[in-house]
């Protein structure tokens, strides 16, 4: 089996199917303007499925597609269609900011879509313009609907918690998902990226978010899904659904991540907080064999290292972490 310098396979491909979006979130990319991949380095539809069956003989058996805005970029349920169907293919899932959800939900269900991950911080308008900067709240709340209504299943509200903006959305959010059956994931807000000026004083920890979520609700730790599972989960112990808290700064989980995510462009990065990746586009593009393209995505996983998070962790304990001294890829470019 494949397994990186510790011991962990390779088991979920995130891949980003653009960098562009319609957002500017001002956690994740709050500037205006982005230098973006030219759209000649994308990868085309037919290469992403290429080297997504390459990952899944690897062992890989969830992908998630992301970006960027992934329902910012056209015909998405084309490669849908190419990815579901693959061999060793466990999950499929999107994770989308929703704004566009509403009229393609119907294509990507047919397309053999059926996980959505969909993010919403605020259930307040006005603070859904200002944290997003270009996005209105009513088109997110009837792609929702949309979504349940074609039968997509599980759907998952991805929410990050940040402190002094909408920390107070933590039990309306709750109740917004219980009331829908959405499950719900709160999300420590991270310093992804080199731009969103994250300090940890902005941080809500797991612990708060859990005392807040107490302050009406009782709820029954399950623990992660998998051992490499991001969130910690939990369920209502009066039977009204699930929660999840990703708490990759106060709690992190290195140890057993198995994630692997591919750019737009064809770069295999290993790490959230990886300053580059590996160019697997070129070998694509010189017609490289399945076989050379697996030796050397082999190679690089085989020398991983990473566990950016547990550094981190040490670090700030130590009161010496400076965010700025980690020159990071963005996070739209390597898929969140
Ligand atoms: N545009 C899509 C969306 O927003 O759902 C997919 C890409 S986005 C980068 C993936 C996830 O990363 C979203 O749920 C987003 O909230 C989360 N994210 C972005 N910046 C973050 C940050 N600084 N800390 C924690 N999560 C972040
Ligand atoms: Fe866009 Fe998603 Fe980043 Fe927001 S979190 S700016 S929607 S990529
Ligand atoms: Fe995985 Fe890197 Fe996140 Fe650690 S910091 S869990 S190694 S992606």
């Amino acid at each position: 089996m494949l397994q990186d310098t510790y011991n962990r396979p390779l088991r979920d491909l995130r891949i980003s199917v653009t960098d562009r979006c319609n957002y500017r979130c001002t956690y994740c990319m709050p500037f205006d303007e982005y230098a973006w991949i030219p759209r000649a380095e994308v990868l085309t539809y037919e290469e992403t499925a290429r080297l997504a069956q390459i990952f899944l003989g690897l062992g890989a058996e969830k992908i998630r597609l992301t970006g960027g805005e992934p329902l910012a970029r056209k015909n998405l349920e084309v490669l849908i269609r190419k990815i579901a169907p693959l061999a060793g293919l466990k999950e499929l899932c999107l994770t989308t900011n929703g704004a566009y959800l509403a009229e393609k939900a119907a294509a990507l269900k047919s397309a053999g879509l059926v996980r959505l991950n969909v993010s919403l911080d605020t259930l307040e308008p006005e603070k859904f313009r200002r944290l997003t900067k270009r996005g209105e709240l009513g088109p997110v709340l009837e792609g929702l609907e949309e979504a349940k209504r074609l039968g997509f299943r599980p759907i998952k509200l991805n929410a990050v918690i940040e402190r002094g903006v909408n920390e107070e959305e933590i039990l309306p959010l709750a109740e917004f998902a219980r009331a829908r059956g959405f499950a719900i994931r709160y999300i420590e807000y991270m310093d992804v990226g080199n731009a969103n000026d994250w300090n940890l004083a902005k941080v809500v920890s797991k612990k708060q978010i859990l005392a807040a979520l107490g302050a009406r609700f009782q709820l029954r730790e399950k623990g992660r899904q998998e051992p490499g599972a991001p969130a910690v989960d939990y369920e209502y112990e009066d039977g009204g659904g699930e929660v999840g808290i990703i708490a990759s700064v106060t709690e992190p989980f290195c140890g057993a991540c198995a994630r692997a995510r591919l750019t737009a462009d064809g770069k295999l990065v290993t790490c959230l907080f990886a300053d580059h990746g590996h160019d697997l586009k070129s070998l694509v593009r010189i017609g490289a064999s399945d076989e050379e393209i697996r030796k050397d995505i082999e190679a690089v996983w085989q020398a991983r290292r990473d566990r950016y998070s547990e550094e981190r962790f040490v670090a700030l304990n130590a009161s010496r972490y400076q965010p700025r001294e980690h020159s990071k890829m963005e996070m739209i470019v390597l898929g969140g």
